[in-house]
């Protein structure tokens, strides 16, 4: 859901991308994004794209052809980094864990210690499974081989806690349409000191001109010299969405998730639906019962879009017709939708 204040921001007057307002507009996103990720980062700003851009902005500038990057692989988003791996002609390791698995603290360290990547890749928050993995027993394997560390942040932002600098990650990347609750066409990115360096110190060029970090610093920073227009009212849409957060407070709204994450899911539960995902693996943005045996998946949601215009979804992959998938997310965790999706849930069974 978009909130009705990011729409209206939306609808003020669009200057120049070169206009001081919008550097000005800018420089307030880069630093609420810094808080919402959790992290003194000065290079952290929203790219011009979606998610998936900010993903393949993390891929094409951090993993370098002939190196070895390890991905983390328990879900969709895990394999749409594979794929990206693999187009930039990377070593690609793959470490696996069924959808709904987490690998454990011990696995992680012993492959990356057995592997020793360039690179490390995890999905923070799995919106394929709702499956949730921190990252600190990564980060500190990661770090113990001098690999970099890339987190798929695109449900956790905004939804739960990321602590970037505390647990030591270095690059993350997330999306306006979900825990920001702005329209999609934005990915808020972020990377460490150290993995600036280590772009810097890049011996092939990246193969992208679009999303070349390089280039877009020179853009955002200091010098401003132009790269591409910059979709101005997106900026007035993402500042908008960093002011809410920042008005309801950053762990206020954290715990808004968590509370109704376990709101719902006792609720699921008090109705005989068993969770695919263990209570400490749980994301607070997306949620997965399972599908009752002897259940379609799909009539269920006809009826409660028909019935009630709620819209959720089925599980795919490996997990199609077995789970339902639950949202969550930004203006849309409110107890009141906990309620109204519970009664209509129960009746559509
Ligand atoms: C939605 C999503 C993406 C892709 O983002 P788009 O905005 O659709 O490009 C990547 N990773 C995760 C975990 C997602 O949920």
């Amino acid at each position: 859901m978009v909130a009705p204040r990011v729409y209206e921001a939306m609808a003020k007057p669009v200057v120049g991308h070169l206009d001081p307002f919008f550097f000005q507009v800018n420089e307030e996103i880069r630093a609420g994004l810094q808080q919402v990720f959790g992290t003194q980062n000065p290079f952290t700003l929203a790219l011009s794209g979606t998610g998936s851009a900010g993903m393949e902005a993390a891929v094409t500038n951090f993993v370098e052809p002939g190196s070895k990057f390890l991905v983390f692989a328990n879900g969709y988003f895990c394999d749409r980094l594979t794929e990206m791996g693999i187009r930039q002609e990377a070593n690609v390791v793959r470490i696996e864990k069924p959808w709904g698995q987490k690998v454990s603290d011990e696995e992680a360290a012993e492959a990356i210690h057995r592997e020793k990547p360039q690179v490390v890749a995890f999905v923070h928050g799995e919106t394929s499974t709702g499956v949730s993995n921190p990252g600190h027993a990564i980060a500190k394997a990661a770090r113990e081989v001098d690999a970099l560390t890339i987190a798929d942040c695109v449900t956790s932002l905004g939804t739960m806690p990321i602590n970037l600098d505390a647990v030591g990650l270095d690059i993350a990347y997330s999306c306006t349409q979900k825990g920001m609750s702005c329209p999609p066409g934005l990915a808020p990115i972020t990377c460490s000191p150290r993995a600036m360096d280590r772009l810097r110190a890049r011996k092939s060029p990246q193969r992208t001109w679009y999303l070349d970090l390089k280039l877009l610093s020179e853009y955002y920073d200091g010098a401003h010299r132009y790269h591409h227009t910059a979709p101005i009212s997106m900026f007035y849409a993402l500042r908008e969405g960093i002011a809410l957060i920042l008005d309801e407070g950053v762990e206020a709204r954290f715990e808004r998730h968590r509370q109704n994450a376990a709101k719902l899911t006792a609720g699921l539960e008090a109705m005989g639906l068993e969770m695919l995902v263990p209570a400490e693996n749980r994301m607070w943005a997306l949620h997965t019962p399972k599908v009752p045996a002897g259940v379609s998946d799909l009539e269920v949601r006809k009826k409660l879009m028909e019935r009630h215009g709620i819209e959720i979804l089925g599980g795919f992959g490996p997990l199609a017709g077995q789970v339902f998938r639950i949202g969550l997310m930004g203006e849309g965790s409110q107890s009141a939708h906990v309620d109204m999706l519970l009664g209509a849930l129960k009746e559509a069974l």
